[in-house]
C-alpha cells in the first residue's frame, strides 16, 4: 500500500474522495492531515491546492493531495471562483446562494461551471496538477435537497434540474471533483511510490 495525505482537517472529505474514486483508490492508503494549515493565498484554484498540497507533503514527509474548488460564472468574470466559501462573507452556503442569484437578477447569460484543481506535491519536490471543469448554469431559483454548496441552484449541462436533485453517485460520477481526480489518479500512481 502506497500512503497519500490528503491535505485537509475535514474527515467528510476524506470519505468523499474514496467515495468519488473508488476502484481508482486500489493499492493507496488515503490518510487525512492533522498539520498546521497554510494560507490560501493563491490567487488561481490551482494555485491554493498547491498551497495546501506543499504544507501537507513538508509536515508529512508523505505525497500529498489537496484541493480547491468552486463556482465560476461567465457573467461576473469567472467570480465567486477561489472566494466561493466565503462569498457572502459569513461562509453559509445559503447566504452565498442568495447573493449569487441577487447578483444575476435580470442577467440572461447564466453559464457557469464547478472547477476544481487537484494538486499532488511529493516530498521530493514533483508537483502536479490537474483542473476539471463541470460545466452548467445558474437557475433562478433553488431546486432539491441533496448536495452542498451552490448545488440547489446550478444546472449541469445536460440535466433537466439542479446538481441537488442527482443521487451523490449520480454527481460523482461526472463532477469537476471526479474530472480533476480521476485525472490526477495516474500521476499519483506513478510517483507517490517512487
Ligand atoms: P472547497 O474548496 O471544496 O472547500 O469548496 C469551496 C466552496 O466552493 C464550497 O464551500 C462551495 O461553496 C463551493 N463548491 C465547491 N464544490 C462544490 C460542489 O460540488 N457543489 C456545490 N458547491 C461547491
Amino acid at each position: 500500500m502506497t500512503r497519500v495525505v490528503l491535505a485537509t482537517h475535514n474527515a467528510h472529505k476524506v470519505d468523499e474522495l474514496r467515495a468519488i474514486l473508488g476502484d481508482a483508490l486500489a493499492g493507496i492508503e488515503l490518510v487525512g492531515y492533522d498539520g498546521p494549515e497554510p494560507v490560501e493565498d493563491g490567487v488561481t484554484f490551482a494555485e491554493n491546492a498547491l498551497i495546501k498540497a506543499r504544507a501537507a507533503a513538508v509536515h508529512t514527509g508523505l505525497p500529498a493531495l489537496a484541493d480547491d474548488s468552486g463556482i465560476s460564472v461567465d457573467a461576473l468574470d469567472g467570480a465567486p471562483g477561489i472566494h466561493s466559501a466565503r462569498f457572502a462573507g459569513t461562509r453559509d452556503d445559503a447566504d452565498n446562494r442568495a447573493l449569487l442569484l441577487e447578483r444575476l437578477e435580470g442577467v440572461s447569460d447564466r453559464a457557469a461551471r464547478f472547477v476544481c484543481a487537484a494538486a499532488l506535491v511529493t516530498p521530493s519536490g514533483f508537483e502536479h496538477v490537474e483542473v476539471g471543469e463541470w460545466p452548467g448554469a445558474v437557475l433562478l431559483e433553488a431546486r432539491g435537497a441533496g448536495g452542498f454548496g451552490y448545488d440547489p441552484i446550478f444546472a449541469p449541462v445536460g440535466s433537466a434540474g439542479s446538481a441537488a436533485e442527482l443521487t451523490r453517485d449520480e454527481k460523482n460520477a461526472v463532477s469537476h471533483r471526479w474530472l480533476a481526480f480521476s485525472a490526477l489518479m495516474p500521476v499519483v500512481r506513478e510517483r507517490a511510490s517512487a
